[in-house]
């Protein structure tokens, strides 16, 4: 099969590579789309790169089944599927209590195993075992499905954030993933401020339903919050992007009682400051989730299948595998909302 196949950092080569097949338990995925996450891209450029190499990365698959393993019986040759990326043990102390991120057994696609940026993609039992192959209703397109991973992390961050209807809900950064928090902070009945430094993407988070978007390039963005939310910051301030420092100086924008949650992935080595005494009396509650449940996956193929969350527009740019390459550049350039690998 053809394959992006990564043989170190930066370097990513399209070529041949060995096609799997299904063992016990396994399902071979014929891919037909496949999401470009920053992840991918942090790996790519050495953060997090995998030991084992050469390896493929991409973790936002969805496909047709092409071939099952013995004792597969609730799948067939054909079914059009979306794939919880993570292989789980569901036994374990946080499985059992639906946390399936922490799972002290996990691995997954382009994370211990290959994944999606190829022509075809091995699931193991676990991810089978576990429900994380989820078909699709005819009428919902790859095109759409191929968004219930991202869409999934997202639904599990406000979740976190015990996001209500009317809240105020603040979204630091507006690249793809938040502007997958605006869609989904509006579906939740809340009232959104988004704020980025890149004039173009708060205009898209304004099409996607922000009420309010700050560039603090050009406005202080922490007085107009004030102003928003009379002097008492948001319910829930979620910052989608990794860099401690704008997570530091925008702590303060959390109403007393309300949730910080850290989504983004910063990179290594760096600290931030929190005054103890405000987590204390303003009862804060400071948190992180990078991933989501398989019930939460589940979930989300779920409300994009129902045109609940309405995800039209998300992607902006579909490449075919000869172009990753391109499409890679376009990612490091933040000049893409979410770029997706199409597969014939
Ligand atoms: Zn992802
Ligand atoms: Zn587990």
């Amino acid at each position: 099969m053809k394959a992006a196949v990564v043989h170190g950092k930066g370097d990513i080569r399209i070529e041949e590579y060995g096609t799997p097949a299904a063992d016990e338990g396994e399902i071979v995925l014929r891919t037909k789309m496949c999401g470009i996450c920053a992840t991918d891209i942090k790996t790519l450029l050495g953060q997090g790169l995998p030991k084992d190499l050469p390896t493929i990365l991409g973790h936002e698959v969805v496909g047709e089944i092409a071939e099952t393993g013995k004792g597969v019986t609730d799948y067939a040759v054909g079914d059009r599927v979306a794939v919880y990326p993570i292989a789980v043990c569901g036994e374990c102390y946080f499985c059992k209590r639906g946390r399936n991120s922490l799972c002290e057994h996990e691995f997954g696609l382009a994370h211990g195993i290959e994944g999606g940026f190829a022509e075809f993609v091995r699931l193991p039992k676990q991810i089978v075992n576990i429900g994380g192959v989820v078909k699709l209703a005819d009428d919902l397109p790859f095109e759409k499905a191929v968004l219930a991973e991202p869409l999934s992390c997202v639904y599990a961050s406000l979740k976190a954030c015990n996001v209500e209807p009317e809240s105020t809900v603040l979204i630091l950064g507006a690249g793809p993933m938040g502007l997958m928090h605006v869609k989904m902070a509006k579906w939740a009945g809340a009232r959104v401020i988004s704020v980025d430094l890149l004039d173009s993407r708060l205009e898209t988070a304004k099409t996607m339903g922000a009420d309010f978007c700050l560039n603090p390039g050009s406005v202080n963005h922490i007085d107009e919050i004030r102003k928003i939310t009379e002097g008492k910051g948001a319910e829930a301030v979620i910052a989608s992007l990794g860099v401690p420092q704008v997570i530091e100086e925008n702590l303060k924008l959390t109403r007393n009682g309300g949730t910080f949650n850290i989504f983004g992935g910063p990179a290594a080595g760096q600290m931030i400051s929190v005054d103890p005494r405000w987590l204390h009396y303003c009862e804060i509650n400071l948190t992180g989730t990078f991933a989501c449940s398989v019930k939460q996956f589940r979930e989300c193929v779920g409300l994009i299948g129902s045109g609940a969350i309405d995800v039209e527009g998300l992607i902006s740019d579909r490449f075919e595998l000869d172009r990753f390459l391109d499409a890679v550049e376009k990612a490091k350039n933040q000049s893409m909302i979410r770029g997706v690998v199409v597969f014939g």
